[in-house]
């Protein structure tokens, strides 16, 4: 028979948030009855100690100095890595720094400290990442299958959308009716309530949160927790400049954006306006 793969899951500086994502995955016992966990902070498991590992997951950020550490966070995250066959950065923290410090593989938009162990390392960004997200990237590396990558490690399954995309909200987007408040059901968020999906690669859309919502379908805007630049400034706000939004969605040009935004504000959907209208009354 052959052993389970040994999976050693660490916490940097974290909140636990992305620990706490992954137990809501709803088949987590079949899947850990798959692996042999090494350690793990919450879930039952040996005591920690360094040790070689097939399966590495690093949840949180890196910080220098941090106090409450007794030891070298660093030091310890560079045995670890250099003892294990793979790792997995779980959440924005360990990927890009996020919340709380540094991230693993990047520094917000600078290579990190471990970019150098890139070719071992897969991303799986989000604040927290959804859970289905986390056991997807587990099961395939312990399947031993192959993931496809970007350039950020990130897959591509699961990154290669954006949050935009699936959106119930998507027919508002295109004739530019905007929502008039937080929570309602009607409008696109993007003018006015600062929704980042159109430049946020995450399949939050595609594959929602218990199975049946994502921020967008809720009312609130979505935030870009995925994405190296989160937590941004003023997180209901679309910067714009002369009532134009200071970066225009992901994949398509200034003037091609500007040409349909213009064309369907002015053609104006007066089903979606009415609709928008019955709600507020
Ligand atoms: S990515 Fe978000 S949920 Fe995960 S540890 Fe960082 S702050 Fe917490
Ligand atoms: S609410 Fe956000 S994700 Fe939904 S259509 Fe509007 S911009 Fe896109």
């Amino acid at each position: 028979m052959h052993s389970k793969p040994k999976v050693l899951w660490i916490d940097a500086v974290s909140c636990y948030g992305c620990s706490h994502s992954f137990y809501n995955y709803p088949q987590i016992k079949e899947l850990l009855n798959k692996i042999e966990f090494l350690y793990h902070p919450l879930l039952p498991s040996n005591e920690f100690k360094i040790q070689k590992s097939d399966i590495l997951i690093i949840e949180g950020a890196l910080k220098n100095n941090f106090s409450r550490l007794e030891y070298n966070l660093i030091e310890l995250i560079s045995k670890l890595i250099k003892f294990s066959n793979k790792v997995l950065l779980i959440g924005t923290c360990a990927v890009y720094g996020g919340i709380f410090g540094e991230g693993v593989l990047f520094n917000k938009d600078e290579k990190g400290k471990f970019f150098k162990c890139k070719d071992k390392i897969i991303s799986i960004p989000g604040c927290p990442p959804h859970p289905e997200w986390i056991a997807y990237a587990i099961e395939m590396l312990i399947e031993n299958k192959k993931l496809l990558l970007d350039g950020e490690n990130r897959p591509k399954e699961i990154y290669s959308y954006t949050s935009h995309m699936g959106c119930v909200r998507n027919e508002y987007f295109e004739w530019k009716v905007d929502a008039l408040d937080f929570g309602t059901k009607e409008g696109c968020l993007f003018y006015e309530q600062g929704c980042q999906g159109p430049y946020t690669h995450s399949s939050c859309n595609k594959i929602l949160w218990n199975e049946v919502n994502s921020k967008p379908r809720a009312g609130t805007p979505c935030f870009g927790c995925t994405e190296k630049t989160f937590p941004k400034r003023n997180l209901f706000e679309t910067v714009k400049f002369m009532g134009i939004p200071a970066n225009i969605p992901l994949g398509v040009s200034k003037r091609a954006y500007l040409t349909l935004a213009g064309v369907s504000k002015s053609l104006k959907n007066e089903r979606l306006i009415k609709r928008l209208i019955d709600e507020d009354n």
